[in-house]
């Protein structure tokens, strides 16, 4: 067998020598590799051990993204000196002592494997104080708490300190002695947006602690304790989504359920605002995601996901956390019955409470209308019931009328000669050819026009995607888009996540030409926005683009990340499938199918245009 050394070389097998037994902090650092991916792992690893010591109270320190220093102080039972020296060893932990407790795990930690992993691959100081005086220090510091230093792995002795009760531990400079792992550290913005992102998982599923968030000493949250689980979602994410939360709750056989699930106006395009705990430990599991899926379908598009916060309790006997180190998947001994429930209880709250139903429906006709700013909720569904009663209308059974829509004009192939004379504003500025074109849309969604040699259909929101998406590009790569300013700026509620995503990509906001500035406590306002994307609702644009942006950790070449925010400006400027289209907004989307150097597909893949042939008809009509 051959291997590879670090620097590249090939190393036979009878080169390597003898197996040895790796020692304790080689075994550590390998165990590291594992558990501690960045300093976001730290700081979860450390809060859920004060909040297993039974602390109320956990303020998390960081510096630079945490690359300098992470600290969480709490005021849990605390450690005493010889626990605190023990803590730090490989499989040290007081949570579990036999196999028969790995059955039924109520703590957060049981691996003992955290403080063991950190301390390997950082400078790491702790100090702590039980309210039982130390057996091991002297008498005159008793009552006084201790502390203990640990290098990468090398332990200073422990010695006495002065403490608050509890335990408060600090990590500098994660990685330093391990450039490779260090390397891999992002920006201290997209770090702390990692940290963040493991706060919240917490705040969430333990309102009644009282808990903070600091970076660089600017305090970015401050929960106070025993908050309800709707005002902490408000703080952490927005009063919009807080207030719009339906309340579902189930229990059933060994399962009970609680949710506050968002109306499905709000969905996302990411599933980032969906968070789901087992017994208050936020895990991600394919089947609940699934059933939240299908809970919702009907209710929104394929492509967006429900804003949730799913609870779920059951017995530890039902489930095995035990299946990987950083502990966010478990295996469900009956996860069909997890599914079922979820679906069930979600389903029948989401039919009982009356639900806009956006999907499939024609409904984006009036979204897009020649209003510029968004109808209110009264104008929405009356304009949903109006869309609803013309699409039953349309395609009633026995209808005398074709189920596809003519043009107004012409009420058959028109020809456009014909109605320039009765219209010629209309058409005055497009070209001969195309107003010389023959075309009919079909179902709101197709137009199909006559070539030389046959007849293409065309997706009217595939092609015009892609026409926006070409326009873009060039106008973008040429320099900023232009923009326009907002008669009144638009305001916005915006997490920390969104803000640090904000600060992390102003550049991507300073090419679309959109401004957004400041405009209160955890709110934001566009003042200016592309011309280009006029017909797209701005502050729904901007959620989405910051969205987006969250999830740029995931995608940090930035040309991939411009284009897939083009992508997204340009499905969303768009005309829609669905929407009746006037003849000279045909003629102008036909006219850029001639001009445009298209590749035959939408940005996303999907076909444009498809031909079909004279010579192909008369082999299908055996003319030939
Ligand atoms: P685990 O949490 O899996 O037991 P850790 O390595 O995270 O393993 O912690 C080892 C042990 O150190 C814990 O079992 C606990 O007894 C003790 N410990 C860690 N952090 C704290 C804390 N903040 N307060 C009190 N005890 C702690
Ligand atoms: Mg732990």
């Amino acid at each position: 067998m051959k291997y590879w050394n670090s620097a590249g070389k090939r190393i036979q097998c009878e080169d390597m020598g003898k197996i040895s037994i790796l020692d304790n902090n080689m075994v550590n650092m390998i165990a590291a590799g594992e558990v501690i991916e960045r300093p976001a792992s730290v700081v979860k690893e450390l809060m859920e051990n004060s909040i297993d010591s039974g602390a109320t109270k956990i303020t998390v320190s960081i510096e630079d993204g945490g690359r300098k220093l992470i600290s969480v102080t709490d005021n849990g039972c605390g450690m005493q000196a010889d626990d605190l020296e023990k803590a730090f060893e490989p499989h040290a932990t007081s949570k579990i002592r036999t196999s028969q407790d790995l059955r039924s795990i109520a703590t957060l930690g049981f691996r003992g494997e955290a403080l063991a992993s950190i301390a390997s691959i950082a400078q790491v100081k702790a100090a702590s104080r039980t309210k039982e005086p130390s057996i091991l220090l002297s008498q005159e510091s008793c009552g006084a708490g201790s502390s203990i230093e640990i290098d990468c792995g090398i332990k200073g002795p422990v010695m006495p300190c002065n403490i608050d009760y509890g335990t408060s531990i600090t990590v500098r400079d994660i990685f330093y002695k391990l450039p490779a792992r260090r390397k891999f550290l992002r920006t201290a913005n997209t770090e702390m947006s990692h940290i963040t992102e493991q706060f919240i998982r917490i705040a969430l599923s333990n309102t009644s602690l009282d808990l903070s968030l600091l970076h660089n000493s600017k305090q970015l949250y401050h929960l106070s304790a025993d908050q309800s689980l709707r005002s902490r979602i408000a703080e952490l994410f927005s009063n919009e989504i807080a207030e719009s939360l339906l309340e579902i709750s189930s229990s059933e056989k060994s399962m009970q359920i609680y949710a506050l699930s968002a109306s499905p106006e709000l969905s996302r395009t990411n599933s980032h605002l969906q968070y789901i705990f087992l017994n208050g430990r936020f895990i991600r599991d394919k089947f609940i995601s699934h059933a939240i899926r299908e809970a919702y379908r009907s209710y929104i598009e394929w492509d967006r996901y429900p804003v949730i916060f799913l609870f779920i309790k059951m017995s530890c006997d039902d489930f095995d956390v035990n299946v990987h180190p950083t502990k966010t998947e478990v295996r469900f001994y009956n996860s069909n019955l997890v599914h079922s429930q979820i679906l069930a209880a979600l389903r029948e709250k989401l039919l009982s409470t009356a639900q806009t139903v956006r999907a499939k429906l024609p409904v984006e006709i009036s979204e897009i209308s020649t209003e510029s700013k968004p109808a209110s909720k009264i104008e929405y569904s009356e304009k949903i019931n109006q869309a609803m009663a013309e699409f039953f209308q349309k395609h009633r059974h026995g209808s005398s009328q074709p189920h596809f829509s003519f043009r107004p004009a012409g009420n058959s192939l028109a020809s456009v000669q014909h109605q320039r004379q009765t219209a010629p504003s209309q058409t005055a500025d497009l070209s001969e050819s195309a107003a010389k074109q023959k075309f009919i849309q079909i179902h709101d969604c197709f137009i199909v026009t006559e070539t030389e040699d046959g007849f293409v259909i065309i997706d009217q929101h595939a092609l015009h995607e892609r026409v926006m998406y070409n326009d873009l590009k060039k106008r973008t790569s040429a320099g900023k888009l232009e923009s326009q300013k907002l008669l009144i700026p638009e305001s916005f509620q915006i997490t920390e996540i969104q803000k640090q995503a904000f600060d992390n990509h102003q550049e991507i906001f300073e090419q679309l030409g959109i401004e957004i500035e400041p405009f209160g406590p955890k709110t934001m306002a566009v003042q200016s926005f592309p011309t280009l994307l006029s017909k797209a609702c701005a502050v729904d644009f901007v959620r989405d683009l910051l969205d987006l942006l969250c999830d740029a950790g995931k995608n940090p070449d930035t040309e991939r990340l411009l284009d897939d925010v083009l992508n997204m400006a340009a499905c969303k400027a768009a005309i829609k499938a669905g929407q009746q289209l006037s003849d000279n907004e045909i003629l102008q989307l036909l006219e850029y199918a001639d001009s445009a150097e298209l590749s035959g597909r939408c940005p996303h893949g999907r076909p444009t245009t498809i031909k079909f042939s004279v010579t192909e008809l008369q082999k299908q009509f055996k003319r030939t």
